[in-house]
């Protein structure tokens, strides 16, 4: 099968590639067409999964498919943008239709559970690497930046955290036997399967100061809202909700340890006034406050009694030595 029969058999032809929504032109021609509303921005981001490097090589293609997407998809969650499409550029040593068609449906599966398009890409020979480009849309103004956070906010999370860290065991070492517990399973779940917060990141829209989606470690990707909006995160250790699952698969200990320090879980991190809480709780969202926000820089731990706890962990950095 050739580059172009391919693209069209397992990419082009996918449920997710139909035009419609903003997306006036796809796969095809030499660029895709989006039509943005006047008074809307364009919000774009890319990330690149490289084989050995952010994901085990084998591994299945269809979770493959549905991380590749998922990853970035949740920067336009933390952005507060509405999806619009994506774009893959996808490296490969050989074309295997087997891993191809698996690769599809997990990529599918995803841009169905997040209202998303694929409007075109490209093709190459090579080693294993998978680039999403990721567009979505957000009111003029109202995106929600890094650089907004004001002493006095609280700072708040939108879900558990760990679990994706906690999982990192299994993922590498690939134990069929331990990973059979229903535990195990929510782990590899959440490493495999994030779920991207979007309708979250819209209804934070004129509310949140500040925010991110976490894919770091929560202490490393607070100290880039910190270093952003020249302000001090304090967390409170305490408060920083975990997986219950992840706490019964692997400890309390460990488990604050994933939720600190662990990346993978794509849960958003922002701040908030706090007059803006009571509403969106009553609105029923996710929402759990682990700190606040203080004058100062960097991000500040403390422990049940207000003290400082030692940050010696940090999140991960390609390039550090
Ligand atoms: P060009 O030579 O103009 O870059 P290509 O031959 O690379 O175009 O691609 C042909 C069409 O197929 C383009 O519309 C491109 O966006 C799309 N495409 C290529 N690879 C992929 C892919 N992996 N997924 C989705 N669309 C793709
Ligand atoms: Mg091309």
């Amino acid at each position: 099968m050739g580059e172009f029969e391919l693209i069209r058999h397992y990419f082009a032809a996918a449920a997710c590639a139909r035009v419609g929504g903003d997306v006036m032109l796809g796969i095809g021609d030499d660029c895709a067409l989006l039509a943005i509303p006047a008074g809307e921005q364009l919000a774009i981001s890319t990330d690149t999964l490289v084989a050995g490097v952010h994901f085990p090589d084998p591994c299945d293609p269809c979770l493959l498919g549905q991380r590749a997407l998922a990853v970035a998809t949740s920067d336009l969650a933390a952005m507060g943008a509405a999806p619009v499409g994506f774009t893959l550029a996808l490296s490969m040593p050989t074309a295997e239709p087997g891993w191809l068609e698996a690769f599809a449906r997990g990529l599918d599966a995803m841009a169905a559970n997040c209202a998303m398009r694929l409007i075109g890409g490209d093709t190459t020979r090579g080693p294993l690497s998978i680039t999403v480009t990721v567009f979505g849309r957000v009111p003029a103004g109202q995106a929600l930046l890094r650089s907004g956070a004001r002493a006095g906010d609280l700072l708040c999370v939108g879900g558990t955290l760990g679990a994706a860290a906690g999982a990192l065991p299994l993922v590498l070492d690939e134990r069929e036997s331990a990973s059979n517990s229903a535990d195990a399973q929510v782990l590899l779940d959440r490493y495999w399967s994030p779920q991207p917060q979007l309708t979250l990141g819209q209804a934070l829209r004129g509310k949140a100061t500040a925010a991110l989606d976490i894919s770091d470690g929560l202490l490393a990707d607070c100290g880039h809202i910190a270093a952003a909006s020249s302000v001090q995160l304090c967390i409170e250790q305490q408060r920083v909700p975990l997986s219950d699952a992840l706490v019964r698969w692997a400890g309390q200990d460990r488990a604050l340890q994933c939720g600190l320090s662990g990346g993978d879980d794509y849960v958003l991190v922002f701040t908030l006034p706090a007059g803006e809480l009571q509403g969106l709780l009553a609105a029923g969202w996710p929402i759990r406050v682990i700190g606040h926000v203080e004058a100062g820089e960097g991000v500040r731990l403390a422990d049940a009694g207000g003290n400082a706890v030692a940050v010696g962990l940090h999140g991960y950095n390609h390039f550090n030595a």
